[in-house]
């Protein structure tokens, strides 16, 4: 292949490889020896390049720090067992990332960048791909405003990353959600469904207020009546029901559109499950859980693929369930991961090469 955008590299003189362990390494702690870096100036993508991973040097008055202009995107890389490096749907992130960009008055990235500079890194990098069940390659891609100026007003300038960690299996113990009724993520009109920085910075006193109720996440709600479900954490979540599987529809604007749910609803209709998109309210679910048949619910993320729910407390009443019985949220685990271990075929084009 003739590589369309030839970006200049600096190499590491010697890689950090040989003193890492991969196997079990834990998540976003250990970073590979090089990273992507794009400034926009002037109106103008400049100084692409790929060098070794490195603090960065910013000024105090660093627009990002102030006001949050400041979005991300997870992905995933693998390797299968010929040794061949293939990224999971990076296209789809690719598109999310503009309208992230878009929504925060941020420049898109073009392609040439994200797509091109992404597989040259990890090209770079491919020795850093754990070759083994349950491992990948995490990729960070993520873009801050970087004008030197106190101002409440869109930055000039503006910072483009990519950096990489490896990542070993997602150890997480079946959760425990608390459906939320105090606090709010995203409002219609507001920036729930782009992958802003802020989401999360707001989260995290409501999140650490239920960890103290014994809680793993919340499940939040919609603004007016906290009678609607969002999401949990950075997963978007699905409710088996009978035959079907039940997932908050996009169209408030709430909800991040996670890559992870779109494949799972690929991957439940070939398993022969009606799905349905639709606004999923609180008291729907706790009249199938006492009819007995709310089945199996669990979220969906790049970081854990899907992640088992245990119980879901609303006010005083706790739905629980067994998850040693969830058979629908295992084969779909296997089934993700034997296209993305590169044991199944991959009918939908999901796998890019490298
Ligand atoms: C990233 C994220 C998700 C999951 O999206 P994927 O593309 O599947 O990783 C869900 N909810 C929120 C809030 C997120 O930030």
């Amino acid at each position: 292949m003739v590589e369309a955008y030839s970006i200049p590299v600096t190499k590491v003189e010697r890689s950090r490889l040989p003193e890492i362990t991969l196997k079990d390494i834990p998540f976003g702690r250990t970073f590979t020896d090089h990273m992507l870096e794009a400034d926009y100036i002037n109106g103008e993508w400049k100084n692409v390049e790929i060098k070794p991973y490195q603090p960065l040097m910013v000024s105090p008055s660093l627009a990002a720090l102030h006001y949050g202009q400041s979005i991300f995107e997870g992905i995933k890389a693998y390797k299968n067992e010929a040794g061949e490096a293939f990224i999971f749907r990076p296209y789809d992130n690719y598109k999310r990332f503009n309208l992230s960009a878009a929504r925060m008055e941020m420049p898109t990235v073009p392609e040439d960048i994200f797509i091109e500079g992404m597989r040259q890194l990890i090209a770079l990098d491919s020795n850093w791909i754990p070759a083994m069940h349950d491992h990948s390659l995490y990729i960070r891609p993520f873009m801050f405003s970087s004008d030197e100026m106190i101002g409440v007003r869109p930055s000039e300038n503006y910072k483009f990353m990519i950096i990489l960690a490896p990542t070993g299996p997602y150890y997480s113990t079946p959760m425990r959600i608390k459906v939320e009724e105090t606090y709010t993520r995203a409002a219609p009109g507001g920036v729930g469904q782009a992958k802003a920085a802020g989401n999360y910075g707001s989260a995290m006193y409501v999140t650490a207020q239920a960890k103290k109720q014994g809680f793993d996440q919340v499940l939040w709600t919609d603004v007016y009546e906290h009678k609607y479900v969002q999401e949990a954490g950075t997963m978007n979540v699905f409710f088996v029901i009978g035959d079907t599987a039940v997932t908050p529809d996009l169209t408030p604007g709430t909800i991040l559109a996670g890559v992870t749910r779109d494949s799972v609803m690929t991957i439940l209709e070939e398993m022969g499950l009606k799905v349905e998109e639709r606004p999923v309210s609180i008291d729907m679910l706790i009249e199938a859980y006492k009819a007995g048949e709310l089945r199996e619910v669990f979220g969906t993320g790049t970081a854990a693929t899907v992640s088992l729910i245990r119980e879901l407390k609303y006010k005083d009443f706790a739905m629980s369930f067994d998850t040693q019985k969830f058979t629908v949220t295992a084969e779909i685990k296997n089934r993700l991961d034997a296209i993305r271990e590169g044991h199944a075929p991959d009918k939908y084009g999901w796998m890019v090469s490298v």
